[in-house]
C-alpha cells in the first residue's frame, strides 16, 4: 500500500514511521522543506533509539527508511496513494481545505483519514464530495509507542472505508477501538473527565495533587496521575478541550476556576515550568504555591 501523510510534525512523522515499519511505502508532505527534513530526521532518531533498545534490527530500520520519502508538493504526495492521513494543525478551516485539495488530486478510491483529536470528523468529511471514504484515525503521542488508534466513524463513512481502516490499523500493529463521531471521542472525553474532577478535588482541598496522582497510579495502575497528566499535556490544551466539550455536551465539562486562573497567568504546566506542579528540567520539583495548602 502507498500512504501519504500530510504534516511532518509531532503526529505526522510518527504515523509515517509506524506505517513504513509495517512495510508500506510512505510519502510525507509538509509546507516547508525544513519541516519535511525535521520530520524525517525525527524518524531516523526514533529508529536509532529502537535499535539501541533492541526493539528492531538495523536491517529493519534501513528497510523502513528506504520506504520513506518527503515532499512539499501535495500533488506528488497524493499521486498513487491508497490512503491519505492528514496530521496538519487542529484548525477546522485548514482541515476542510486540505480535504478539498486532496480530493481534487487523489484517485476516486483513495481513503481519506484525519488525525484530528477533537474536531468533528463529520464536518471534515463534509468538505469532500465523495464523503463515504472519509474517516477519523486518532493516533496517540508518541505514535511509535502508544498502542491505541481510535477509528472515528463519521456520519458519512461507508462500510468499505471502515473495513480498510481496521485492516490498516491492525497491519501497523496498533489496537483499534471504534467510536461514532462525537465530541471528545472516547479517549479525550473520559480522560478529561478524570482530569477535571481531580482539579475540583484540589480546589475543594480534598487532597494534595501528589496524593490524588498517587491514588490513581498506585490504586488504579495509571502510569501517570490525572493532575500530572494535565501539566504534561498543557493546561491551555486541557482548557480548550473542556470549553469545547462544555459547549457540545453540557455543564458537566465546565472548566474549574483554578484551571482558568492558571492559564490566564501563563502557568501552562511542564512546558512553562509551572502548572499544578512546579517543573525543572522536565521533572516535578514541587506543588505550585497556589494549590499548596
Ligand atoms: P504539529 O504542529 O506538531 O505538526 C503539524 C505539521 O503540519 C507542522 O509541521 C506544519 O508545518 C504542518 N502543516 C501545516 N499546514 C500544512 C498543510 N497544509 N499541509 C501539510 N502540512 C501542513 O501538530 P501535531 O501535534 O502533529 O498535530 C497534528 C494533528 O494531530 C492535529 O489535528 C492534532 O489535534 C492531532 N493530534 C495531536 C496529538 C498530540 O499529542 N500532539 C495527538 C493526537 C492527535
Amino acid at each position: 500500500m502507498r500512504v501519504a501523510v500530510l504534516g511532518a510534525g509531532t503526529m505526522g512523522h510518527g504515523i509515517a514511521q509506524v506505517t513504513a515499519m509495517a512495510g508500506h511505502d510512505v510519502i510525507v508532505r509538509d509546507i516547508e522543506t525544513e519541516y519535511v527534513e525535521n520530520g524525517l530526521e525525527s524518524i531516523e532518531s526514533n529508529l536509532e533509539g529502537g535499535i539501541e533498545r533492541e526493539k528492531l534490527t538495523r536491517e529493519e530500520a534501513d528497510a523502513a527508511l528506504e520506504r520513506l520519502s518527503g515532499t512539499t508538493d501535495l500533488a506528488e504526495a497524493v499521486d498513487g496513494a491508497d490512503m491519505v492521513v492528514e496530521a496538519v494543525p487542529e484548525d477546522i478551516d485548514l482541515k476542510t481545505n486540505t480535504m478539498e485539495d486532496v480530493e481534487e488530486l487523489a484517485a476516486d478510491e483513495t481513503i481519506l483519514a484525519t488525525n484530528t483529536s477533537s474536531l468533528s470528523v463529520t464536518e471534515i468529511a463534509s468538505a469532500a464530495e465523495n464523503d463515504g471514504r472519509v474517516i477519523g484515525l486518532h493516533f496517540f503521542n508518541p505514535v511509535h509507542i502508544m498502542p491505541l488508534v481510535e477509528i472515528v466513524v463519521a456520519e458519512q463513512t461507508d462500510e468499505a472505508t471502515l473495513e480498510a481502516a481496521h485492516e490498516y490499523v491492525e497491519e501497523i500493529g496498533k489496537t483499534p477501538v471504534e467510536v461514532t463521531d462525537s465530541p471528545g471521542f472516547a479517549s479525550s472525553r473520559l480522560g478529561v473527565t478524570l482530569g477535571v474532577e481531580a482539579m475540583r478535588m484540589v480546589e475543594e482541598g480534598v487532597a494534595d495533587p501528589r496524593d490524588i496522582d498517587a491514588a490513581m497510579e498506585l490504586g488504579y495502575n495509571h502510569p501517570m496521575g490525572p493532575i500530572e497528566l494535565g501539566d504534561v499535556v498543557g493546561l491551555d490544551v486541557r482548557l480548550g478541550i473542556l470549553e469545547y466539550l462544555r459547549e457540545e455536551l453540557g455543564e458537566r465539562f465546565k472548566p474549574p476556576q483554578t484551571l482558568k486562573r492558571k492559564v490566564r497567568a501563563g502557568k501552562l504546566g511542564k512546558k512553562t515550568g509551572e502548572g499544578f506542579y512546579v517543573w525543572e528540567d522536565g521533572e516535578i520539583v514541587g506543588v505550585s504555591g497556589e494549590v499548596e495548602r
